[in-house]
Formats: structure tokens, sequence, C-alpha cells
């Protein structure tokens, strides 16, 4: 081993690689030529015990461009399945992610995963190549979200080269590095399921608990709490997901992470405009995957994950149940549903949690059925008046509970001043009713209000800069978006609205 070549902490363990040959193929990388690194994130490098000065050795960049196969590495591609769109699509898999290897760090394990790194035995007609446009919004949104305290896959870096690839237009090849504790989605279960490969379930639900769930053992009905655990995590992420505004674009079952994490940056958005059914991916015609859909979808998708794992409790099939009488089928059936039940209070729940502190109103400890009006109200007048969902809630936090004084930079994004009026008074008369302090509210809503996201105008300025071989703007902007709370004074521009030319931005599945 090179001296300088950067070394993952303890990489080499087997993690994934250790569940066998059904669940992937091992092959390397498809060198990328003439690498050069676009951009790194310190915050991600961190993770491995790296600053990102590594990324400035040549070791580095030949690695994450997948020229250099270094000794710790162990790449695979895994193999999964899925529903698209609501219909089964069959087998998939990585058809350009290769996962080099797993570190194990003070923080977890964290597999190591390129994604555009060539084709694999699942690229089915596709290049295997990611371009430079998908890999910097994936990349930032990753490290945006994360920063906004959004679970989500990690981006280490991206590396960008001259090599052709064909989308619309001809593109670049490059390289995105993530890294997440595991890649593991529900199409992964569906895919077993499908091939009636009852073992392979097992063991993937028994490594999936053990490494990552570990008190679902302690159940008596292990596969029962894993399904419950995922149906929790999923609710907490779409609550995460609907406050913030993002929209994911594209959630089919095999973009859908057994962790709760967000995965897949593809065609995704954040909300300038509110739009309770916005579609943010231009491939999507009937708006499946439109804002308001999201939470429903999700619950969807678990439905298939149920399915998937419900063959794990279904032994014993068609034998009546000695105490109740049932057939062993409907028993399994109503045990997926009391696994997935949960899901919807927890939405509930996280979803209230999460508008209550958008609002500034102190935790009562519960979803305040009270306050649910004064919820349904504003995002009723949010979508008729196009507010800016961003900036709403950030100018929001500056308002008197005393009276209208302050309220002109949010009273001016309603083109109905009076509507708004309106319900601020309501507003208002809740937070006096809980002897609100401005000063103190205004702090706690603007740690939860971000100032700053991903807007596609953002990404597309970083974009076109980065084809011009101009990264810079890349590099702006991941620190920019790294403090989403703070008052940046020097990037005032990057929270403005969209300007005029960003309304014809279309971002699709094409990546
Ligand atoms: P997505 O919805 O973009 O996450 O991708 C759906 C499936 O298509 C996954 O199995 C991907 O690995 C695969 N895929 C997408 N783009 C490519 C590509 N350019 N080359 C090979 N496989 C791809
Ligand atoms: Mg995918």
């Amino acid at each position: 081993m090179n001296a300088a070549e950067p070394r993952p902490p303890f990489a080499g363990v087997p993690g994934f690689a250790q569940l066998g040959p059904r669940f992937f193929t091992r092959l390397a990388p498809t060198p990328l030529p003439s690498p050069r690194l676009v951009s790194v994130s310190a915050s991600a490098a961190g993770l491995l015990g790296w600053d990102a000065d590594a990324a400035t050795q040549r070791s580095f960049i030949e690695t994450f461009a997948g020229n250099h196969v270094p000794e710790w590495a162990d790449p695979l591609a895994s193999v999964y399945s899925g529903h698209q769109f609501g219909v089964w699509a069959g087998q998939l898999g990585d058809g350009r992610a290769i996962r080099l290897a797993e570190a194990r760090t003070a923080s977890g394990p964290w597999e190591i995963q390129l994604k555009g790194a060539g084709m694999t035995p699942y690229s089915r007609m596709a290049d295997g190549r990611a371009v430079l446009r998908s890999s910097i919004r994936e990349y930032l949104c990753s490290e945006a979200m994360q920063a906004l305290g959004v679970p989500t896959t990690r981006a280490l870096c991206i590396i960008g080269s001259d090599a052709p690839v064909r989308r619309e237009t001809i593109e670049t090849a490059s390289v995105v590095t993530r890294l997440a504790p595991s890649f593991i989605r529900f199409g992964h279960f569906e895919h077993f399921a499908a091939r009636e490969d009852l073992g392979s379930l097992r063991q993937l639900a028994d490594f999936v608990i053990d490494r990552f769930m570990p008190e679902c053992r302690d159940d008596k009905q292990p596969y029962q709490a894993l399904l419950r655990e995922v149906a929790l995590r999923t609710a907490d992420l779409m609550a995460r997901w609907q406050a913030v505004g993002f929209c994911h674009g594209v959630m089919n079952t095999d973009n859908m992470s057994i962790l709760g994490l967000t995965i897949d940056y593809g065609p995704f958005g954040f909300l300038d405009a509110f739009d309770a059914n916005h579609i943010c991916n231009h491939s999507d015609s009937q708006g499946r995957y439109a804002y308001s859909q999201q939470p429903q979808v999700a619950f969807w998708n678990l439905h298939c994950l149920a399915q998937a794992l419900m063959p794990l409790w279904r032994e014993g099939d068609g034998k009546a149940d000695a105490e109740t009488g049932k057939a062993a089928t409907d028993a399994a059936v109503e045990a997926a549903r009391a696994a997935l039940d949960p899901f919807r209070e927890r939405y509930g729940a996280a979803f209230f949690q999460q508008y209550r502190d958008k609002l500034g109103l102190r935790p009562t400890g519960g979803p305040d059925a009270d306050d649910e009006p004064l919820l349904t109200d504003l995002f009723q007048l949010m979508h008729a008046q196009r507010v800016d969902y961003t900036l709403f809630w950030r100018n929001l936090a500056r308002i008197s509970c005393a009276d209208g004084s302050q309220d002109a930079p949010v009273r001016d994004l309603f083109l109905d001043r009076a509507a708004w009026d309106a319900w601020a008074e309501a507003y208002r008369a809740r937070l006096r009713a809980e002897n609100s302090v401005d000063a103190v509210r205004a702090v706690a809503m603007l740690a939860v209000n971000p100032k700053y996201v991903l807007r596609n105008h953002l990404a597309e300025t970083a974009i076109q800069r980065a084809r011009e071989n101009d990264f810079s703007e890349v590099d702006r902007l991941l620190a920019v978006l790294s403090r989403p709370f703070d008052e940046q004074p020097e990037a005032e521009g990057y929270a403005a609205l969209p300007p005029d030319w960003a309304a014809g931005l279309e971002v699709s599945c094409s990546s």
C-alpha cells in the first residue's frame, strides 16, 4: 500500500459482503479517463477520519474515480428488484453503483459506494454512468439534507471527467461517492420474496436486524418488529420531508431505504412557491409522487415491503390456528397490518410536532387537535397565494405577537394581504394564549426554519459553471447549505426568491 493512500478506518470488514453471492456480483469499477476532483465534502470525509486535504492526493482521485482498486476494497454491485410508478418492475439492482468497501468507525459502519462507476450485471440497457449534472445535484442535496437534520445517505466527493455520456444531449461522466450505514432498499427484500428464496430473505432480514435494529431481536416476532421499525422510521422521514418542503420525485420501492434514509437523489426539488400538488419530476406525468402524495406513497411502499416480508411469518400456511381457528394466511396478513398500523399515528404526531416547532408553538407533549385548523387554514392560504415556502417560515419567525407592526417581510409574500391579516390574527391569538415571548420564539423558530435550501436554480447555476470547469460555485453552495439555519450576510442572494428563468427549469429521471 502506498503510504499516502487514503485508507478508511478498519476497512475490510465484510459487512454486506458476508451475505454471499446471491446478493451481489463482485466486479471492479470501469476506469474513468482524465479524472479530476470537482468537490469534496469535509464533513463527509470526517466520517471516515479524513480531512478535505486527503482529496488533494492523486490516489484519492484515482480511487474515487474507480481507476484504482485499493487493497482494502472489495468492490461489488448488489441485486434488488422493485415497484416503479406502482408497477412491479422485476429485477433491477446497482446498475451503476459499486460498493467499494465498508468502514467501521466510532459513528458506526459506513459503506463507501461509487455511483456512476460503469456497467454492472444490473445495468440492463443503460451505460452505468452518471452525468456531472446529476452528480452535483445528488452531492449537494445529500450534504444539505444532513445539515437540515433530515436522515440521508451522504456524499463524499465528485470526480469529473471529459468522458462523453449520451442523455438528451451529450454530457460528461462523473462519479459521486456516497456513504451510508447501508444502502439496502425495500427492493432488496422484494427481490428475494419474488424469487421465493426464503432462506436469502431471512438472511437479509437477520442482517438488518442484527446490525441496525438489534432491539427487534427481543420481540416475540423479530421480523414483524423489523417491519414496524421501518414503518416508524419512514413515517419520521416523511414528516421531515414535508416540513422542509422536499419532494423526492421517484419514490419507487427500489429508492426506499430500509434504514429510513433519503436515498437516490434524482429529479428531486424543494418547494419554491407553495403548491400542495407540486410535481418535481418532469417524467411523473400523473403526479404519483407529488409533494402532497409522499406520505401516502411511502405507506403504499411499506405495504410492498410487508408483502415481501410476510413469508417470514407465514410458515404453516393453510393450517388453521389452533386458538383462533383462523387460517394462517389471514393471521399473517393481520400481523403485517398490525406492524404497519403505527405508521399513521407516528406520521401524524411527527408532522404536528414539526409544524408546531415551525410555528414556534410550545410543545404540548402530543398532537394538539386545537392547532389543526390553524395549520389547515395556513396550508390553504399558502397554496392559494403560492407563497414561497422557505421564505414564509423564515420571515414568520420575526413577527410580533402583539400586533402586525413587524409583519411586512412575511405579509409582502401574500398577494391577498387581508387573507394574511386574518390568519395572522388567529396565529397571534394562539401565541398570546401561551404567553409567547417574541425574542425567545424567534430564536427557536430560526433554528428549525432554514434560510437556505437547495433551490433548483441554485443547483443549476453551480452546474453551468462546473460544465465550464469552474467548480467554485459547487464548493460555495456546499458551504452555504452546510449552515442552513445561520444568517450568512455574504450569501443573502442564495436565500432570495428564484429568478424568472427558474420557472423554465425541468428535471426528469434522466441522470
Ligand atoms: P433510479 O430510479 O434512477 O434510482 O434507477 C432505477 C434503476 O435503474 C436502478 O436499478 C439503477 O441502478 C438503474 N440505472 C439508472 N441509470 C442507470 C445508468 N445510467 N446505467 C445503469 N443503470 C442505471
Ligand atoms: Mg434508484
